[in-house]
């Protein structure tokens, strides 16, 4: 019964920040859309050490739908005509609502007790961009980091600056208990008890993974990408990881390709994943798999990197890959085609 009008709040909420996001940005439902043109979209919650059996079903359920929920709700956008843009971060918020994902609401805890909240997008026809780093309080940092792309001549925003910034465009604010979950709780505990200092403890299951993020094209066919997360587990008070940062978390530029990433994050800044992958797209003229399968498995693996991207081309071809045990991805091809994974013997790319 709760459950049921918690689910009817959600919705309701849900719906409302969609509309928000469509009324600021009037573009999306131009009918100037080639409705042939194709549209996907591909999500992820975070890779890691996710073997079947760690999660019960009744968990699994949760996140799989979770997970339908967010992609869809991406791709009901882009259906209409609407913008990649509009598409990620509609995807991305669900996500953050979610106390499922290590992303707004469901956000780890750092070594103080606190959450600190990374995010950024970025669309590939301007190559224009937004991030915030190390914020608190805010419900949905994607929706801040738009907000710093859009209303702001600068690309990131951080701390108490970022909040000020929020503050002044009417961003949603939540109670520190609203990012306050048990099982994050305990996860900090059982890190902290095998080592007070570490944070991305990758050989241990669920203590960094499931980051989200989101990669759509559009019918006008551009490309964009939105990456969020609290970042790792007793990280230190001011760590900053790779999702905010352009090149690293995310990338997106209409000549090559759209990528989120999630993982260890100081593997992911100094391999630049995000940018490299592109990058060997557009000069090396690598197809999209290729490309990531490099740095995945290349060169991310060489330098002790532990996760995995989604990558979008501009011709609609979804990649997901990781090396890790897991990650947790949903897609909709440009065929139609839904597809929701979380094991590595899943389909792994399409
Ligand atoms: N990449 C994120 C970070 O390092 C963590 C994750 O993907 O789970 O902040």
């Amino acid at each position: 019964m709760l459950a049921g009008i918690m689910n009817t709040a959600r919705a309701s909420l849900v719906a409302l920040l969609l509309g928000a996001i469509l009324m600021n940005h009037p573009q999306s439902t131009s009918a100037d859309h080639d409705s042939e043109a194709p549209v996907a979209i591909v999500i992820h919650g975070g890779a890691g050490t996710i073997r079947r059996g760690d999660l019960d079903a009744d968990k699994e359920a949760q996140l799989r739908a979770t997970l339908e929920e967010s992609v869809r709700a991406g791709h009901a956008i882009l259906l209409e005509g609407g913008t990649s843009l509009d598409a990620v971060m509609a995807a991305v918020v669900i996500l953050e609502d979610s106390p499922l994902f290590n992303a707004g609401r469901g956000a780890v805890f750092n070594a103080q007790g606190g959450h600190e909240l990374d995010a950024s997008l970025m669309e590939g026809a301007g190559r224009q961009a937004g991030a915030v780093a190390s914020v608190e309080g805010v419900r949905n940092p994607i929706l801040l980091a738009h907000k710093v792309m859009t209303d702001s001549p600068h690309v990131m925003l951080m701390g108490e600056g970022a909040e000020e910034f929020a503050r002044l465009h009417d961003i949603v604010f939540e109670p520190p208990e609203w990012f306050d979950t048990e099982f994050r709780r305990q996860q900090l505990e059982r890190i902290r008890e095998r080592d007070p200092n570490a944070h991305a403890v990758s050989e241990s299951p669920d203590e960094w993974l499931s980051t989200v993020g989101a990669v759509a094209l559009d019918q006008h066919g551009n490309l964009a990408a939105a990456t969020s997360t609290g970042g790792t587990t007793n990280k230190r008070w001011g760590r900053v990881g790779d999702s905010p940062i352009i090149g690293a978390g995310t990338f997106a530029d209409n000549r090559s390709c759209a990528v989120s990433a999630t993982g260890t994050g100081e593997y992911f800044i100094r391999a630049t994943v995000a940018k490299d992958i592109c990058a060997r797209v557009q000069y090396l003229q690598k197809p999209l798999a290729e490309a990531v399968g490099d740095v995945i498995h290349g060169e991310l693996v060489e330098m002790g990197g532990d996760g995995g991207v989604i990558a979008m081309d501009p011709a609609g071809n979804i990649v997901m890959d990781f090396n890790t045990e897991g990650m947790y991805r949903a897609a909709i091809a440009a065929d139609g085609s839904l597809s929701v994974e979380i094991y590595r013997d899943g389909e792994g790319s399409k």
